[in-house]
């Protein structure tokens, strides 16, 4: 059977992150390997117990290892998706996986390195590259940046940080953030200025940041207004949306006793991650006419840029060591199943 159109337009990848120091200093082994040309993500199982046991194989669009280059992931796969949005299409880049595999690194990345920067400001370099080359275009870039905590939307540029937002549905326009703040910005010296303070008002409220960025989805939204004169001599506008997603950490929340409000939390992190999963599954098997958006904010907010014409890449991000290898292979079957 043929793929549905959404399936082509939905692609998962698989990035495993290198051993850090800690986990050489304790000679975990590794029980990830990566075979690029096939596409696949091979685990085996370290119980000695185990030793016969077959070891398990996952296939995706691509997959890379811990020697991967940052541009090497752009230009391969998320190029094409950015040059989808300065078209007019709508897309999205998600990063997934538990909390310390590296979906920050492949977001953000380090960002005064031009090696290690990671797709957000790559994308920035990229947009801004390409308007400054056209001819005969005018273009307009829209920043926003918001957050996505407990279930309650937060706009991570606005002054007041304790405002909730709320999302609200026309059908012109279809599903929005009601009030969400929105920068017209020029250059890519002025959108990093405009992530830097985003950045810095999401740690502002919280205690511990990792844990605030592993229980929390931040999404950077590029809006490209193009205006051209076509040959019938009247102006023609497209809009294209990037939507940009590191997603709470996937670590299952729930297993470790956590109870009353922490319990609450976890199990909405769940709830989101799962609805990101069921929306992106059934639209990439193409047969169920209902997708279900509703079932989250996230989803219902990132509606227009799942499916339809848009075009979706989801980063599953994975450690090699041995003691991740139950994580490792939740994040693995999640990912398999979204594609
Ligand atoms: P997450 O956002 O998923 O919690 P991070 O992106 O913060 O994880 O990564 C955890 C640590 O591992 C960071 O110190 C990061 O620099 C490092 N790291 C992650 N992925 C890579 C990679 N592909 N290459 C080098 N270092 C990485
Ligand atoms: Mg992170």
């Amino acid at each position: 059977m043929s793929k549905s159109k959404s399936a082509e337009s939905v692609k998962v990848v698989v990035r495993c992150r290198p051993m850090n120091e800690k986990e050489k200093a304790a000679k975990f082994e590794r029980v990830v390997s990566v075979d690029v040309k096939l596409g696949q993500i091979i685990v085996r199982n370290p119980r000695e117990a185990a030793a016969n046991e077959l070891p398990k194989i996952f296939t995706f669009d691509s997959v890379y290892d811990w020697n991967s280059k940052q541009i090497d992931l752009y230009d391969e796969t998320f190029r094409p998706l950015v040059d989808s949005v300065l078209l007019g299409f709508n897309g999205t880049i998600f990063a997934y996986g538990q909390t310390g595999t590296g979906k920050t690194y492949t977001m953000e990345g380090v960002r005064n390195d031009p090696e290690r920067r990671g797709v957000i400001p790559n994308s920035f370099e990229h947009v801004f590259t390409h308007i400054s080359r056209s001819q005969n275009q005018q273009y307009l870039v829209r920043a926003s940046y918001l957050e996505i905590y407990q279930e309650e939307i937060k706009d991570l540029l606005s002054k007041d940080q304790t405002r909730h937002l709320e999302l609200r549905e026309r059908p012109d326009t279809g599903v929005f953030v009601k009030e969400l703040s929105a920068f017209v910005t020029k250059s890519v010296r002025e959108i990093e200025h405009v992530m830097n303070v985003g950045n810095q008002n999401r740690s502002v409220g919280a205690t511990n940041m990792n844990e605030h960025s592993s229980r929390s989805h931040a999404i950077f939204v590029i809006t490209v207004e193009c205006s051209e004169l076509g040959v019938d001599g009247e102006n023609h506008i497209r809009v294209g949306k990037l939507n940009l997603v590191d997603l709470a950490g996937s670590e299952r929340q729930t297993k470790t006793g956590a109870q009353g409000e922490r319990l609450k939390e976890a199990t909405k992190i769940n709830l989101s991650l799962s609805a990101l999963g069921n929306v992106i599954s059934s639209l990439v098997d193409g047969r169920s006419s209902h997708i279900p958006y509703r079932d989250s904010k996230l989803t219902r907010l990132l509606q227009d840029s799942l499916g339809g014409n848009a075009r979706t890449v989801m980063v599953a991000n994975i450690g090699p060591a041995s003691y991740n290898v139950e994580e490792t292979l939740t994040t693995l079957r999640y990912s398999n199943r979204a594609k």
